[in-house]
């Protein structure tokens, strides 16, 4: 482990766009060195419903093991416009990745859960 390099944590689309924008905003905000990140196609739609139990254990295991090893104190879950994994308007994102919140923090793993839309412009608007 290395102790001074501030670990975050993100729950992520493998679409090529959303992540160096998350990075950036991550890092900007919330006082963190780098992100460790997990990707499905489409990750905030796995939240939606309960047929993704498997692919929704194996990311608990990745964040499991950013929280506990590289000690991040910090989760953001990232939903993006025009995702080819989970095709769905704007405030669908928006409900999928409020789910997707709902899960993580049933996690009990001791860190701040953000949410995060990234839309047509590549700006990162921060999920309340
Ligand atoms: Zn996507």
């Amino acid at each position: 482990m290395m102790n001074s390099f501030r670990f975050g944590t993100a729950i992520n689309c493998i679409d090529g766009r959303t992540q160096q924008v998350v990075i950036d905003h991550m890092k900007q905000n919330y006082n963190i060195d780098g992100v460790d990140m997990v990707t499905f196609p489409g990750a905030d739609g796995l939240f939606s419903n309960g047929d993704h139990s498997e692919e929704i254990a194996l990311i608990r295991r990745a964040v499991s093991i950013s929280i506990e090893k590289h000690g991040s104190r910090i989760i953001a879950v990232v939903g993006h416009y025009d995702c080819a994994g989970n095709p769905v308007t704007r405030e669908h994102h928006y409900m999928h990745i409020r789910m997707a919140m709902r899960e993580v923090s049933s996690w009990n793993l001791h860190a701040q859960i953000i949410g995060l839309y990234v839309n047509d412009k590549r700006e990162i608007e921060e999920i309340k």
